[in-house]
């Protein structure tokens, strides 16, 4: 399953969730890899032990006229093709502008006479390595006493070698470099551990998780672009709200299943402004809660504010034991992505049914439960397991 982590704005919790997740889910054995595609800003790693094992040159090809061949102003074909402006002409020649190049390779195409070459513009370095994690994690034989809450897999006792493994890629943009879509996609794609023959990753399912950028721009679209599953992480603001409806927007003209996790959630911010509470129905109430069930986008998970995982996440550590219901709202989000990922590799994935109508019956009924119950994520009401179960064909 190819879960794409995002939300409008930056610093509501992406990076946050999708580590959690990805080693909550690895610590239940589950084949987890987890790629951090916010190139401009990596920080996914300073959450977990990564042992780095590879670096690799990412680069882009830029244009080169060989003016030899070239046939000057009887021509132009190629700037008249370039749609990024990367190619003039000025006087009698084709002037080349790298830093605009996409590196798509038209003006190649057009051009009649084969002038057209291409050199290489290094965008970034490509990063990828293993994390192992706590087997443990996420159950409650695992709970820690709180002196040492940290909640590191890198500073657990005696962790084994055949701890589960976690595999973890990120790029790093090159400084000055302006192009990050080509990064991305050379990071995005990493797929989850195999099985192997020692028995140290097993689990039925297959996670690829993507830690997506911020904004609904063309970095955030390169990322969660071709996802199974587009998971917003928003925070209970107006601010938020704001630009969780970007990217609800941006996942509709996409036509990704999406659905929306509720990070601190009770923080205490300012109530909807009255013209987003009338719409929504519910005065008063968390803006981001309301507009989701009056829209009928899927409210998966609802994570409660918390000083103490605030605390773990100033210090880049795992926050599953931080405080008790924020381990409970992870361990039920983590249910309900195991659900919906079960029997993936079956002829039918059970996400193949949700589709964009599948999610609104979804999203109704849980964006309801929800608000009727702020502690409650959608996995704890009979009705919401019933419209995912029709939802996934059972
Ligand atoms: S490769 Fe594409 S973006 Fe770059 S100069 Fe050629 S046409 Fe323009
Ligand atoms: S398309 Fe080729 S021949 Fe024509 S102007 Fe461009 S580089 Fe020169």
């Amino acid at each position: 399953m190819k879960l794409a982590i995002a939300s409008g704005k930056g610093g509501t919790g992406k990076t946050t969730v999708a580590v959690n997740l990805a080693a909550l889910l690895a610590a239940r054995g589950h084949r987890v890899s987890l790629a951090d595609c916010d190139v401009e800003e990596p920080n996914a790693h300073l959450f977990l032990p990564v042992e780095w094992k590879t670096r690799e040159q990412c680069t882009l090809p830029v244009p080169k006229v060989n003016e030899t061949l070239c046939l000057g102003a009887a021509c132009r074909r190629c700037v008249e093709a370039c749609r990024f402006k990367a190619l003039a002409f000025m006087g009698d020649a084709v002037l080349d502008f790298p830093d605009l190049c996409h590196g798509c390779g038209l003006c190649a195409l057009v051009c009649p006479t084969g002038a057209m070459t291409y050199a290489t513009r290094l965008v970034g370095e490509v990063r990828g390595g293993i994390a192992r994690i706590r087997p443990a994690m996420g159950t409650s034989a695992d709970r820690v006493n709180m002196a040492d809450r940290t909640g590191r897999p890198d500073r657990a006792p005696d962790l084994p070698a055949t701890a589960p493994v976690l595999r973890f890629r990120d790029g790093v943009l090159r400084i000055g470099e302006a192009m990050a879509t080509p990064l991305i996609r050379a990071v995005k794609d990493v797929p989850p551990p195999t099985v192997p023959k020692d028995g140290a990753v097993q689990g039925p399912c297959a996670f690829a998780i993507r830690d997506c950028p911020p904004g609904v721009a063309c970095a955030a679209i390169n990322a969660v672009h071709d996802a199974d599953l587009l998971l917003l992480v928003a925070e209970p603001s107006p601010f938020g709200l704001h630009d969780l409806r970007l990217a609800v927007g941006l996942a509709r003209h996409l036509r990704l299943p999406h659905a929306v996790v509720l990070n601190r959630a009770g923080m205490g911010l300012p109530a909807a402004p009255s013209s987003t509470a009338t719409a929504a129905g519910a005065p008063g109430s968390d803006p981001v809660r309301a507009w989701t069930a009056h829209e009928g986008v899927p409210l998966l998970g609802v994570i409660p504010f918390s000083r103490a995982a605030a605390e773990c996440g100033a210090t880049g550590s795992l926050m599953h034991d931080a405080a008790p219901e924020v381990r409970a709202a992870y361990a039920r989000l983590a249910d309900v992505l195991e659900d919906m990922a079960r029997d993936a590799d079956g002829p039918r994935r059970p996400w193949d049914g949700l589709g964009l109508a599948g999610l609104a019956g979804l999203a109704s009924q849980a964006s309801q439960a929800d608000l009727a119950t702020p502690a409650t994520t959608v996995e704890e009401t009979g009705a919401t397991t019933d419209a995912k179960e029709r939802a996934c064909g059972r």
